[in-house]
């Protein structure tokens, strides 16, 4: 669809324009997308661009994910996975029963994606031991690990700096960080929504120290809470502006928020699709330096990921397997995907199933 034939009532065309002209939008035209109501023009826009970067490639991983332990000290208000200790349904694995549940993932899996609660009881080396443990037992695979509310989380318990806890975990065996923790990043937010858990400030100081040492990562947003538009584009304007610096940001993932047994249920709803798409869509035009928008079917559901593909998205995360941390909250979709589901979901949305692995080299066209 031409931007120039869309509708303009609420002014976007220009700054449509101005974005697939490779000029760089500003929070004033991030706050206008935001408001317009043409997601067909945004859409549109956002899809140029992925072409422009993966031309018809959609991305997709086979990976498996590893939540060590659902007890955490931080209790967010955000959250349904976490757990007291005494809870009947707590649970903190042991090394055995983690090398288990990655062995019965199957052999095709490429990729360990492992997020855990911050156990008050377990010392910094439960989980560096796990990582240890994980690349002795498993030597082919990418181990993408800990949050960098995690990671600031292990600093703080082992009074190590952040380099050291992020160089010791390297040197164990870590690949790369996955990008949750992020929420919004603003501190307002934060205070009513995980008040216990790394700042906003930390969170970025976080992810700047991982990739100077060499370790890609992810960046997420949790929206559809109490965050204000304004809010969303600061939080897009850090990551892009952390991006210029670092160059270690692979994949932007703007994730659903799911109130259902948190403490926010009734104060709000779940975002639909058209939320999605807009955010997606979004993502795309705003973060002109992070190569990948991630569409996480986990979370957006499947009609929604699949439908992103054609909003800006080039990449539909992984078979992921046991999922815990969303469902929790209410998720309908599946725990897990095979392989050929989500081929023939990518196949069916016009675009060319990529495998790839944890750094985005391609390891085959399906
Ligand atoms: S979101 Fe993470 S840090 Fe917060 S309570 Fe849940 S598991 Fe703990």
């Amino acid at each position: 669809m031409a931007i120039a034939s869309v509708r303009d009532s609420d002014g976007v065309a220009p700054i449509l324009a101005k974005s697939l002209a490779g000029e760089r939008l500003s929070r004033d035209d991030g706050l206008r997308l935001l408001a317009s109501g043409d997601l067909l023009a945004l859409g549109a826009a956002a899809h140029t661009l992925k072409q422009r970067h993966s031309a018809d490639r959609v991305f997709f991983n086979v990976n498996c994910h590893l939540n060590l332990t659902n007890i955490c000290a931080a209790r967010c208000g955000l959250c349904a996975f976490s757990r007291d200790a005494r809870d009947a349904d707590a649970y903190c694995m042991d090394q055995q029963e983690a090398v288990e549940r990655v062995r019965a993932a199957g052999e095709s899996v490429t990729e360990i994606h492992m997020v855990s609660g911050l156990h008050p009881d377990k010392p910094f080396t439960y989980y560096l031991d796990m990582v240890r443990c994980l690349r002795r037992e498993f030597p082919r695979l990418h181990i993408k690990a800990f949050t960098a509310a995690e990671i600031q989380y292990f600093a703080d318990i082992s009074g190590g700096s952040i380099e050291d806890v992020l160089g010791r975990l390297k040197e164990a065996g870590l690949g790369s960080l996955p990008g949750g923790g992020a929420e919004v990043l603003s501190d307002r937010v934060r205070e009513r929504i995980c008040p216990r858990k790394a700042t906003a400030g930390q969170w970025l100081a976080v992810m700047r120290a991982a990739h100077a040492l060499g370790l890609k990562s992810n960046a997420t947003l949790l929206f559809g809470h109490i965050e204000t538009p304004e809010e969303i584009i600061d939080h897009l304007l850090s990551l892009r502006s952390l991006q210029d610096e670092t160059g270690g940001f692979q994949a932007f993932i703007p994730l659903p928020f799911h109130p259902e047994n948190t403490a926010l249920a009734g104060t709000c709803s779940r975002p639909g699709a058209v939320d999605i798409l807009r955010m997606i869509s979004l993502s795309r035009l705003m973060l002109d330096s992070i190569e990948h928008v991630k569409a996480y079917w986990v979370m957006t559901g499947l009609p929604a990921a699949q439908l992103a593909l054609v909003f800006g998205a080039d990449d539909i995360d992984g078979t992921v397997r046991e999922e815990k941390i969303t469902h929790a909250a209410g998720a309908a979709t599946a725990t897990g995907l095979d392989r050929r589901a989500l081929i023939a979901l990518i196949r069916r949305s016009g675009s060319r199933p990529v495998e790839r692995d944890s750094l985005y080299r391609m390891l085959r066209c399906c």
